[in-house]
């Protein structure tokens, strides 16, 4: 009786509760006021408006009987780098996508010097000289003599198509809901009801991995980045520069919920400066596990570009990005064989995907025509030739290229912002060969190793100690995982 007489006054609004203290009631204050910017930030971007090409795309005939040499599930940068140089070889192909004439949503920035290697830099459309990264508050950026670009996306796709419709590439605008295999073809039975026969079957859905399997618990870490293209009054960077990464967090209140949440899981600022007045900005989660959630991205960024007396005027486009990176590799080999996100191309850890997968497309395609067309070695299709082409796509230098991107993820993985900035400073601090050659995965392991001594040798004292620490059983992991490669 006396418990419910104490409850009843406890909850009777003439006896409130007791205030909250002071500081409660700031940090609340300050959580709306964070949510609301991050809302009203939102609320500029405009409906998301697929744009279309003006192509006409020869259709793939259902009727037809004969499978086709190849069917490429996914048109995005991979399946249409494949299907253009499988078809110049007078194979026939199939392209089949939901969307095949949308121009791709993505905002893909570069290396100049990798799209140089592939002949593809008029399929850029703005060039930075130089690149500047600020790990820390008081210290100046350090620049990196590197061009950086954006990739023209819709140059890019309708380059692409041009080249696979003059080769005789069919489209079929789809969704493929399984795939069924005998002997020596596969049947792809599609969404809209259309069952197409293929001898080869390629895999390139993205990080949707829709017909490509795996065997091990899929655990990836998350790059999570919400991105603006913005008309802004100004902003403080230089037009010459593209910002690779900004580490700053004199946005964040001291001691409040959202500077707490950004030390334990750091977030930086990617920008894309067009003009004094036009930029691409982009508040990012490098890796983390779980992901981050998007709203606090959007928090911090609406903190960040206050700060920094940034204010948008209008928004053209906003950019929600979530990238799986590391976790198991597909089974090796399988029947369907995949390109591009499906098949764990993404850099671990970096998040970095396009130029590789270009890169890799032709080795992909070659292979595919090599077997197919000659049956060299007596390998003519099913089974047999997608186990050479896996190879070809993964290859032991670069399985264990892999493991050791996916060792750094590791570390990165449990690093706070301190720590990641220690990271930072010491890694451009590397010869240029060896970052350069690290982010667009040109090392492999003997000069790896160099690398990470390199890395190891500049980083401070605090640095050394935390990469001891924390990154030993990353290690153990990557030599444990490297053994057990080699015995495959
Ligand atoms: C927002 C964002 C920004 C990125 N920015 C960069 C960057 O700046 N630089 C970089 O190097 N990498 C970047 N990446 C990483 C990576 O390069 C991209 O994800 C790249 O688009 C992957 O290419 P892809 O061809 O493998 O897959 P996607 O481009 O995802 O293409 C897959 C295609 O498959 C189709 N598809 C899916 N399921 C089916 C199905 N069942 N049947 C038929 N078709 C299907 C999809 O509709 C899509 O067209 C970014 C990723 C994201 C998400």
């Amino acid at each position: 009786m006396a418990t419910t007489a104490l409850l009843l006054r406890a909850h009777h609004p003439c006896n409130p509760s007791p205030p909250p203290p002071r500081t409660a009631i700031v940090c609340r204050a300050m959580a709306s006021t964070a949510a609301a910017a991050a809302q009203a930030l939102r609320s500029m971007a405009p409906p998301h408006r697929p744009e279309l090409l003006s192509l006409d795309l020869p259709r793939y005939d259902p009727a037809r009987s004969r499978p086709v040499d190849l069917a490429i599930v996914g048109g995005g940068p991979a399946g249409l780098a494949v299907a253009q140089r499988v078809a110049e070889a007078g194979l026939s192909v199939v392209s089949i996508d939901p969307s095949p004439g949308l121009v791709w949503p993505n905002n893909y920035g570069v290396w100049v010097d990798e799209f140089e290697a592939m002949g593809l830099t008029d399929c850029l459309d703005t060039v930075w000289p130089s690149a500047s990264v600020f790990t820390d508050n008081t210290t100046a950026a350090k620049s990196l003599h590197r061009p950086y670009a954006r990739v023209a996306r819709r140059k890019l796709k309708s380059t692409m198509l041009d080249r696979c419709v003059a080769h005789g590439v069919a489209f079929h605008q789809a969704k493929v809901a399984k795939a069924v295999h005998n002997e020596a073809s596969s049947l792809l039975i599609c969404d809209d009801g259309a069952a197409i026969p293929a001898t080869v079957v390629l895999d390139a859905t993205g990080f949707s991995r829709c017909l490509v399997q795996y065997d091990k618990p899929y655990n990836p870490g998350y790059q999570v980045a919400y991105g603006v293209l913005a008309e802004v009054d100004a902003h403080p960077f230089d037009i010459d520069k593209m910002l690779f990464m900004d580490w700053r967090d004199s946005h964040l209140p001291e001691g409040s919920a959202i500077k707490d949440r950004n030390t334990r899981v750091p977030t930086f600022l990617y920008a894309m400066p067009f003009s004094p007045t036009r930029i691409f900005l982009e508040e990012t989660s490098l890796v983390a596990r779980p992901g981050l959630a998007m709203d606090d991205i959007q928090e911090r960024m609406a903190a960040r570009l206050k700060h920094l007396g940034i204010r948008i005027r209008s928004v053209e486009e906003d950019e929600r990005c979530v990238i799986p990176m590391g976790g198991p590799l597909p089974v090796l080999p399988q029947r369907v064989v995949g390109i591009g996100g499906t098949a764990g191309m993404v850099h671990p850890s970096t998040g970095y995907m396009v130029a590789r997968t270009l890169a890799t497309a032709p080795i992909v395609a070659d292979a595919i025509v090599r077997y197919l067309d000659s049956g060299t070695g007596g390998v003519t299709g099913g089974d047999a030739l997608a186990a050479e082409v896996w190879k070809e796509l993964w290859p032991t230098d670069r399985r264990r290229q892999r493991e050791f991107f996916c060792f750094g993820m590791d570390v990165l993985l449990k690093l706070d912002l301190p720590g990641t900035r220690r990271f930072f400073n010491a890694f451009f601090d590397l010869e240029p060969h060896y970052w350069h050659g690290f982010l667009s995965s040109r090392l492999f392991l003997p000069e790896l190793l160099m690398f990470g001594l390199s890395l190891f040798a500049n980083a401070s004292n605090t640095s050394k100690l935390e990469i001891m620490a924390k990154g030993t059983l990353p290690l153990a992991k990557m030599v444990g995982n490297l053994i057990q490669d080699k015995d495959r």
